[in-house]
């Protein structure tokens, strides 16, 4: 058997400007693409019909046929990473295993066992930064200790930028001709244990958004905002070529969000008990309600609060929420509900297209007031107010909840605002200060 090397593709399904991709395929030996659908992450999906799962199965279709037209194409496993692993090592003679960084704890721990795995076969692992321009340590203070507060951060991360070498592309294309060539079918979904999401997904475009964003990015009833999260958390579109855009933009308020990005990948990187701990522990301490009813009127969008109502019929429609709206409603489940954070973090976790750990963990924390850098306590949303201020003319709230008007068929409000102001506020204050 002749030696092959291994790509490897997780988070960054596409072939152009792509770092990993690109370091394997100037190699000498030809390069075999692999990606393992994992039932570890599987197993624990709620829904037959994922819709995430959809999204990636049709992007590796994409993919294969891509590869197809070079004489390659992908070879997919299906199981727990290492014994798809120990497989591979069964049926191919390896020479290095390429991948990209993935941030997540699990991600971690699974490509650390991997690679001891290989290594104890004499297989090299390289790995790579692909998923942000900067990682891990690369942005620090100068005591060299991680940024906790977004300003600072993202004042160093544009002065640390150098376009000419963070942002350079990988030209993968010129090297197609090393890819391994072979014939193989991909597993259908319903292999996999899965059925087909019929959810339209975001198209990957953003450039007729960005000039406008500063206006358009707090009103959930327009296209005002990219919808790219799902491309960026798959790697479908490449974060190099959009940070590129953004810097060409002449307004810069959508470059600070990818900054946003990547401030809660580098906090998640750096703090990874955050996952299900608050990042300032004396917030464990507070007494949530965890009323079961009210959390299911809240996951139904019936709490007789209009913008979130409508928020969370958005999320369960389409797996996408309005940014405004999504501090909205974690502000109201948190503090008018006093539900624990880490109930709406599962619940978005299993619903949104764009799930992302590291940016949902800081965005719950951030409303819950217990994370890094967050809204502090007593600062409490009134979604009335913020229906009036974002959704003047009620157009997002009728999109979603078509008997709005009708107050036979809308429910009341689930609880008073002042009364649960002054609760939350009382409920704090006592767990903060014992
Ligand atoms: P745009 O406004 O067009 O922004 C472009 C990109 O910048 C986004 O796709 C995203 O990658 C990044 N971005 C924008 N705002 C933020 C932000 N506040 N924090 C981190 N990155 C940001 N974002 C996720 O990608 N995944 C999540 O699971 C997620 N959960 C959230 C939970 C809560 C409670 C809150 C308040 C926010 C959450 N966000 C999350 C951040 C933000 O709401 C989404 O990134 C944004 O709404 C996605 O829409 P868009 O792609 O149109 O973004």
């Amino acid at each position: 058997m002749s030696l092959i090397n291994i790509f490897w593709f997780r988070r960054d399904l596409r072939l152009h400007d792509n770092t990993g991709l690109y370091h394997a395929l100037q190699s000498e030996h030809p390069v075999l693409p692999v990606f393992i659908f994992d039932t570890d992450i599987l197993n624990g999906l709620e829904n037959q019909d994922d819709a995430r799962v959809t999204f990636i199965h049709q992007r590796l279709k994409e993919l294969n046929a891509e590869l197809k037209k070079y004489g390659s194409s992908l070879l997919v496993k299906h199981g727990n990473p290492l014994e798809c692993w120990q497989q591979i090592l069964d049926e191919y003679a390896l020479h290095t295993l390429y991948f990209n960084h993935d941030y997540e704890p699990y991600a971690g721990e699974r490509d650390l066992k991997v690679s001891e795995l290989l290594q104890s076969k004499y297989v090299e692992v390289c790995h790579f930064k692909d998923h942000v321009i900067f990682e891990k340590d690369e942005i620090l203070k100068d005591n060299a200790k991680p940024y906790t507060v977004f300003t600072p951060y993202k004042n160093r991360w544009l002065k640390e930028l150098d376009p000419s070498i963070h942002l350079a592309s990988y030209q993968t294309e010129k090297h197609f001709k090393n890819l391994y060539q072979h014939d193989i079918e991909m597993p259908a979904l319903k292999d996999l244990g899965f059925i087909k999401n019929d959810i339209e997904f975001p198209k990957p475009d953003y450039l007729d958004i960005i000039e406008n964003y500063h206006q358009t990015r707090n009103i959930p009833s327009l296209r005002g905002t990219s919808h790219i999260g799902l491309h960026l958390r798959f790697g479908t579109l490449s974060v190099r070529n959009i940070v590129k855009d953004a810097l060409n933009s002449a307004e810069k308020t959508w470059l600070v969000e990818l900054i946003w990005r990547e401030f809660y990948a580098m906090i998640l990187w750096h703090f990874p008990h955050t996952i299900n701990s608050s990042f300032k522990t004396e917030y464990d301490k507070i007494q949530w309600r965890n009323n079961e009813d009210e959390f299911r009127a809240w996951c139904e969008g019936k709490t007789g609060y209009p913008l979130v109502d409508a928020g969370m019929r958005e999320l369960n429609a389409t797996g996408f929420m309005h940014n405004r709206v999504r501090m909205v409603t974690a502000s109201f489940l948190t503090k008018h509900l006093l539900i624990d954070w880490r109930w709406g973090e599962a619940y978005f976790a299993q619903k949104l297209l764009d799930y992302d750990m590291a940016s949902n963990v800081g965005g719950w924390q951030w409303a819950a007031g217990c994370g890094n850098d967050a809204a502090p306590y007593f600062r409490i949303f009134n979604p009335e107010l913020q229906a009036k201020r974002f959704d003047p003319q009620l157009k997002y709230i009728r999109k979603w909840i078509p008997e709005f008007d009708d107050p036979f068929k809308y429910p009341r409000p689930i609880v008073e605002h002042k009364f649960a102001r002054e609760r939350v506020l009382n409920t704090y204050k006592n767990a903060l200060s014992n």
